[in-house]
C-alpha cells in the first residue's frame, strides 16, 4: 500500500533527483518499470531522469553544455509544472536513441523526463532507454566516472533494473560511494559543496531477468513473457511433431537455471526435461530413451524434450540439443529435430503479469530510494507470496551466485535447495505426470476411484488440471473417472475412466474437455448420492468457480442425512473472475491476457484517432478484479467496478478530470485513452450509457467508442501461468483426497493458491470469508490497484 503513503515525499527545498536505468540483457516489462518509477518519482515531488544505455551511458554521461538547464523543455504545458513538465524526450527515446544526433540526444545519456515522456511505454518490449554490457563499469575508474556524472546532474537516487550482474554493479557503486566522492573532491573534479551534498547515494534495484534465477523473489521481470513466448513456440511445434510422429528437442534460455525449462515442460506437456540444478547421470541417453520409449508404446505420436541452455550431466559435461537429437534418432529410431529458441524468448510485448509486476516494483523501488537514509541497506525489490518486498541487495545477489557455485562443485542438492519450492515441486510433478511407469504406486487397498468434474463457466487451465489429476491418479494406482457435463452427467452416469494417453494434449486446451454447466447438485441430490454409490466413487474433485464452491457446500450440508455423500471432496478454484475467497484462481491469468491484448488494440486505435476515449467492458460478475488488473496492465485512465459502483457525482468528476487532461496534451499529440468497465459495475450506467454520457461531455476534446468483450474474456490461449498452477493445484487436491479416502465426514476443502503458496483450506473458512449475496470475498485486497491505476493515469495530480 506504500503508493498511498506520503512518506518519503520530496519535501526538501531542493527536490530529490531520481534516475532510472536498465542494464544487462533486456527483458519484457523493463519499460513498464521505467514508466512507473518515473511517474512515482514525479508524484512524490522528485525530478525524474532516465539513463540511456545502462552503465555504459552512466560512464559516458552528458557532454559539456548538454546538461539540463541548457535545454528548453519542449511541449511544456503552462499552468501545471508538476504534472506535465514534459521535456518532450519520450517520443525521441522511442524512435531509436542510437542515432540520436538529429533528435537532440547526442552526447546526452542522462536525460530529464516528464510525466508524458513515458506515455505508452507499458506495452513496449525490450527497453526504450537502451541497455548495454559495460566492461569499464566493472573497474573502479569506470565507476568513478559514473559517480562524477551523477553528481554533475545533481542526481542523488538511482533505480536500476537488471539481472544479478547489473545489480552487483549497483551494490558496488553504493558501497564505494564515499570513497568515490572523496577521490573526485581530492582531484578537484567536484566542488566541496557538491561533495557535501552528495555524501551518500540512494539506490534500489528491480530484478529484470528472463532466466528467473534471482534468489529471494518468486518472479523476476521478463520471466512470464519469456515463458509465454516459449510455450507459444512449443505449442506450434507440438502440432507438427504430432502430425509427423516426430521428436523435437527444444533448447530454452537458462545458463544456471532450469526455471524456464521446467515451467515450459509442465505447460506444454513435454516428455522429458534437462535442467542444470538436477543433472541426469552420465547414462542419461539410456535413461531418457527408456522413458520416451514407454510413452510411444502407449500411443504417443510425438516426443518433446526441453533442455535448458546450461544443461549438464552429473559430471558437468554439457548436454546440447544436437546430442539429444542424435541420441533420439539412433536409440529411439524416430525422426528427430532440434530447435534453439534463442532471442525470440527475450519476449517482445510484455504479458499482463510482467506489466503489473513492473508497475508495482517501479513504485516500490522509488519508495525505497525516497525513504532511504545513509544507514539503510540497499534494497532490491522482489515479490514473495504475492506481496512486493524489499530484499537486502547484497545477500540476494550473493545467494544467486551460490547456485552456480554449488553446481560447479557438483553439490546439486544444495543448488536445488536454494531454488524456490515451486521450482522443486514443479520438477517432481513433471516427473510424476510424464512417466508412464510409476514407481510410487500405493498398495491396492489404498487405491481409490476418484471422480473429476468441472462445474460452472469454463476457465483457462481446467483441462491442464484434469490432465495432472488423471496422471497423478494413475501414478498412484487410483482410477481417475471423468464425469462429463457436471452434476447432471454424474446423475446420468456419463462417467468413464481416463487413460494416460487420452489426456496427453489437454494441458494446452482451453475450455473444459469434460463439459461443464452451472447446475448445482441440489437439482437431484439423491441422484448424485446414488451415482456415487453405483460407481463406487471414493473421492470427488471439483474444478470450477463459485458454483464448484457452492456444490461442495451443498454436498457437505446434505451429507449428514445422506451418508453416500460423505466422500472426500476437494475444490480447485478455476474462474476468470477469481471471486473465490482466500485464493487466486486458475483461468484468471488467461483471461487477463486476453483482455489486455484487446485493450492494447483498442488503445492504439483510440490513439490513432488522436482524441478518442475507448470504453472496454469485461466479464467478472460482481467482482471487479479482472477489470482492475486489466486496467492496470493496459494503462487505462479510469476503471469502473461493481464494488465501488458508479455515481453521477463520480461521472461528473471523471469527465472534469478527462477535460483537464485533454487540455494538457501537447498540441497535435492528443492521446487516445482507455476506460475499463466491469460489465456488472452498474445497472443504470452500462456501457452504452457511459459511452453516451462521456461523448456528450467530450465536446470538441474527445469522442467515445465502446466494445464489449463478453465471453471472449475466457480466452483461447491458456496462459503458462494457469497451466503450471493447474498442475500444482491438481496434485495437491489429489493428495488431499488420497489422505482422506475412507474417512467419514471429512469436511470438503479447497486448494488455495496465493503467489507461489499452496494451502488446503476447509469449507467453513471459505464460507466465513464469503459475501454470498455478491458472490465474492468479503475482503477485497486488490481494490487498492484501482487507486494505483488512477495514480498512474495522473488522476491524483490534477
Ligand atoms: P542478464 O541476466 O541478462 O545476464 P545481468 O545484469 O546479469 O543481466 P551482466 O552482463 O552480468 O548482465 O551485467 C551487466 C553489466 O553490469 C555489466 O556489463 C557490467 O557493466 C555491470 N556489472 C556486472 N557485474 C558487475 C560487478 N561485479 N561489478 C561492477 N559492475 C558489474
Amino acid at each position: 500500500k506504500s503508493f498511498k503513503q506520503d512518506a518519503g515525499k520530496s519535501t526538501q527545498q531542493e527536490p530529490i533527483k531520481v534516475a532510472v536505468m536498465t542494464s544487462g540483457g533486456d527483458s519484457a516489462g523493463m519499460n513498464a518499470a521505467v514508466r512507473s518509477a518515473v511517474k512515482m518519482a514525479i508524484y512524490k515531488g522528485a525530478h525524474a531522469y532516465v539513463i540511456r544505455e545502462g552503465w555504459e551511458g552512466l560512464v559516458r554521461g552528458n557532454e559539456a553544455g548538454s546538461e539540463e538547464g541548457q535545454r528548453t523543455p519542449t511541449g511544456y504545458a503552462k499552468g501545471n509544472d508538476v504534472f506535465i513538465p514534459t521535456y518532450g524526450e519520450g517520443d525521441l527515446l522511442r524512435e531509436g536513441v542510437g542515432e540520436a544526433d538529429e533528435i537532440g540526444l547526442k552526447g546526452r545519456y542522462i536525460v530529464r523526463v516528464g510525466w508524458d515522456d513515458v506515455r505508452g511505454w507499458m506495452s513496449e518490449g525490450g527497453t526504450l532507454i537502451g541497455t548495454a554490457r559495460c566492461a569499464e563499469f566493472r573497474e573502479r575508474s569506470g565507476r568513478l566516472k559514473a559517480a562524477k556524472n551523477l553528481i554533475s546532474c545533481g542526481i542523488n537516487a538511482l533505480v536500476c533494473c537488471g539481472g544479478d550482474g547489473s545489480l552487483s554493479g549497483l551494490d558496488r557503486l553504493r558501497q564505494e560511494w564515499s570513497s568515490l566522492v572523496k577521490e573526485l573532491h581530492d582531484t578537484n573534479k567536484i566542488t566541496s559543496k557538491q561533495a557535501e551534498k552528495h555524501s551518500s547515494l540512494r539506490v534500489s534495484g528491480i530484478v529484470g531477468s528472463i532466466d528467473g534465477d534471482f534468489s529471494g523473489t518468486d518472479l523476476s521481470l521478463g520471466f512470464p513473457t519469456a515463458l509465454t513466448r516459449i510455450v507459444e513456440a512449443i505449442d506450434s511445434i507440438s502440432s507438427t511433431a504430432s502430425s509427423h510422429q516426430r521428436a523435437f528437442v527444444v533448447e530454452v534460455m537458462g545458463r544456471a537455471s532450469g526455471a524456464l525449462a521446467s515451467s515450459a515442460a509442465i505447460s506444454v506437456g513435454a516428455d522429458y526435461v534437462f535442467v542444470p540444478e538436477r543433472p541426469p547421470s552420465v547414462n542419461w541417453r539410456d535413461e531418457m530413451c527408456d522413458i520416451l520409449r514407454r510413452q510411444r508404446i502407449v500411443g504417443k505420436r510425438r516426443t518433446i524434450v526441453i533442455l535448458a541452455e546450461g544443461a549438464i550431466d552429473s559430471d558437468l559435461n554439457p548436454i546440447k540439443a544436437e546430442d539429444v537429437r542424435l541420441c533420439l534418432e539412433k536409440q529411439l529410431q524416430v525422426d528427430a529435430r532440434s530447435t534453439i529458441l534463442g532471442h525470440v524468448q527475450r519476449g517482445g510485448k510484455p504479458v499482463a503479469e510482467d506489466r503489473i509486476l513492473a508497475t508495482l516494483q517501479g513504485v516500490e523501488a522509488v519508495n525505497a530510494v525516497m525513504e532511504a537514509t545513509p544507514e539503510t541497506p540497499s534494497y532490491v525489490i522482489g515479490i514473495r507470496d504475492d506481496t512486493i518486498v524489499r530484499l537486502p541487495l547484497i545477500e540476494a545477489v550473493k545467494q544467486t551466485h551460490q547456485v552456480s557455485e554449488h553446481i560447479q562443485n557438483k553439490q546439486f542438492d544444495k543448488a536445488l535447495a536454494l531454488r524456490d519450492p515451486e521450482f522443486i515441486e514443479g520438477l517432481s510433478t513433471f516427473d510424476l505426470i510424464s512417466h508412464v511407469d510409476s514407481t510410487i504406486k500405493l498398495p491396492e487397498k489404498q487405491q481409490a476411484r476418484i471422480a473429476i468434474l468441472t462445474v460452472g463457466a469454463p476457465a483457462g487451465g481446467m483441462n491442464a488440471a484434469i490432465r495432472t489429476a488423471a496422471r497423478y491418479c494413475q501414478a498412484r494406482g487410483h482410477t481417475p473417472l471423468a464425469v462429463h457435463n457436471g452434476f447432471d452427467g454424474l446423475v446420468d452416469g456419463q462417467i468413464a475412466p481416463l487413460s494416460w494417453i487420452q489426456v496427453d494434449n489437454w494441458a494446452v486446451r482451453s475450455g473444459s474437455e469434460l463439459g461443464t454447466n452451472r447446475h448445482l447438485p441440489d437439482r437431484n441430490i439423491q441422484g448424485v448420492a446414488d451415482a456415487i454409490t453405483k460407481h463406487k466413487i471414493q473421492g470427488l474433485l471439483l474444478i470450477g468457480g463459485f458454483e464448484a464452491f457452492l456444490s461442495a457446500k451443498i454436498l457437505h450440508e446434505q451429507s449428514e442425512k445422506i451418508k453416500a455423500l460423505q466422500v472426500p471432496t476437494v475444490h480447485i478454484p478455476a474462474t476468470l473472475s477469481s471471486n473465490i475467497p482466500l485464493t487466486e484462481s486458475i483461468g484468471f491469468s488467461t483471461s487477463l491476457n486476453e483482455v489486455v491484448n484487446a485493450a492494447d488494440t483498442l488503445k492504439r486505435s483510440a490513439s490513432a484517432s488522436r482524441n478518442r476515449v475507448f470504453f472496454l467492458s469485461c466479464q467478472g460478475g460482481k467482482e471487479g478484479r479482472l477489470a482492475v488488473f486489466s486496467a492496470l496492465a493496459a494503462g487505462a485512465v479510469i476503471v469502473y467496478t461493481p464494488e465501488t459502483g458508479i455515481t453521477l457525482q463520480q461521472l461528473d468528476a471523471d469527465a472534469a478530470w478527462l477535460r483537464k487532461r485533454y487540455q494538457l496534451d501537447t498540441k497535435g499529440k492528443t492521446e487516445g485513452r482507455l476506460v475499463m468497465v466491469a460489465d456488472k459495475a452498474s445497472d443504470a450506467f452500462n456501457l452504452d450509457a457511459l459511452k453516451s454520457i462521456f461523448n456528450e461531455e467530450g465536446k470538441s476534446l474527445w469522442s467515445t467508442r465502446g466494445s464489449e468483450l463478453g465471453h471472449l474474456c475466457q480466452g483461447s490461449n491458456v496462459s503458462p501461468i494457469d497451466r503450471c498452477r493447474a498442475a500444482r493445484l491438481a496434485r495437491k487436491a489429489c493428495e488431499f483426497i488420497e489422505e482422506n479416502v475412507g474417512k467419514q465426514n471429512t469436511m470438503p476443502a479447497i486448494v488455495t493458491i496465493n503467489g507461489t503458496r499452496l494451502d488446503i483450506v476447509t469449507l467453513d473458512k471459505l464460507i466465513e470469508a464469503s459475501d454470498f449475496a455478491n458472490r465474492r470475498p468479503k475482503e477485497l485486497t486488490w481494490l487498492e490497484y484501482k487507486e494505483l491505476t488512477e495514480l498512474m493515469a495522473g488522476k491524483k495530480l490534477i
